[in-house]
């Protein structure tokens, strides 16, 4: 063989192998395209499982997977936020209306009955007004979630003295401890205490959770606030020893419009979006809350707030 044939061979070997070569790209881009339109077709857990030596085509390929992981996860929270709109509709159309409902007949009543007296005309009105009141907080607290949920809400978060939070808030409710005879227990710690949190938000969690206390309540003789802390957290319990949380609603009280099936009988000014409320606003702040009831003894909602250690 001469020069001239061994360099024609080398050449055609070569244009075999960059054939050779072109060809594995092309089925492998073939593949790539039918996975991704397996995917845009909905089959978000589809993923391309090819290897290459090829450096920037097997870079490609992790940067697709990776872009259909963030896809899917985005699917399964907006798949969840749909489901739990759609409750949430269902569930304030079922709960507008009873009070509603209710307004309507009074009013009907006052318009239409002839017969009434004047001062039973002013009793359906006075009752068509406080449900009409209720109605205007439910909107509002439903305001607020909405706005929390759509970050749509500014903390102002600084360093504060959370004993003197919670002797505030206690202050607060003094008439209402007072008529049902009760001394609320304060057990703080020895010193103040210093938290970062916002202080507009840590009053509604404390008033939400000392209301519940002394609304569900009705039979407790104790109801009291602890507060102690460890080197990172601040935590705070308000508890009572009322009739409680039965073990088998405790893990939904915390859900919107929950109330135990007891207390709904009870009290109907209530909305059951209290508690949403408190944990949407630990949480904001960086915190947990959590729930536990034995009746009678202890009914403790606790929640963690960031300490911040005083710099002296
Ligand atoms: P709102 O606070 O919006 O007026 P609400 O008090 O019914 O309404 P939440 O504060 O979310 O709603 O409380 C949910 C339910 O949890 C209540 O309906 C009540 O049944 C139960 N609950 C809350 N705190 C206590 C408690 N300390 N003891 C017994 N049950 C409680
Ligand atoms: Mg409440």
């Amino acid at each position: 063989m001469n020069n001239m044939s061994i360099l024609n061979c080398v050449l055609i070997f070569i244009i075999i192998f960059l054939i050779l070569i072109l060809m594995n790209l092309y089925k492998k881009a073939n593949y790539i395209s039918i996975v991704i339109d397996q995917i845009l077709n909905g089959n978000l857990n589809q993923r391309i499982r090819t290897q290459t030596h090829v450096k920037a085509l097997s870079k490609l390929i992790v940067n697709i997977n990776g872009l259909i992981d963030e896809l899917q996860k985005v699917q399964k929270k907006s798949n969840t936020i749909e489901e739990s709109r759609k409750r949430m509709i269902s569930n304030i159309s079922h709960d507008l209306r009873t009070p509603l409902t209710s307004i309507l007949g009074y009013i009907e009543l006052v318009l239409n009955d002839s017969n009434l007296t004047q001062s039973e005309k002013d009793r359906y009105i006075k009752i068509a007004y406080s449900k009409g009141n209720y109605l205007y907080n439910m909107m509002e607290e439903f305001f607020q979630i909405s706005k929390m949920d759509s970050n749509d809400f500014k903390l102002d978060v600084k360093e504060i003295n959370i004993c003197e939070i919670v002797r505030q808030n206690v202050l607060l409710f003094f008439s209402e401890f007072k008529k049902i005879n009760i001394e609320p227990e304060l057990n703080l710690e020895k010193d103040d205490v210093y938290a970062v949190a916002d202080e507009k938000s840590l009053n509604r969690i404390l008033a939400n959770l000392i209301n519940n206390a002394l609304k569900y309540g009705s039979h407790a003789t104790k109801i009291g606030i602890d507060l102690s802390c460890d080197n990172d957290n601040v935590f705070i319990s308000v508890w009572d020893n009322g009739p409680g949380i039965p073990k088998e609603d405790l893990p939904y009280v915390f859900d919107r419009l929950y109330t135990v099936e007891k207390s709904r009988k009870l009290n109907l000014k209530s909305s059951g979006l209290g508690l949403t409320i408190v944990k949407k606003l630990v949480e904001s702040l960086g915190g947990n809350i959590f729930v536990s009831s034995i009746p009678f003894e202890r009914t403790e909602f606790k929640f963690t707030v960031k300490q911040n250690l005083r710099k002296l």
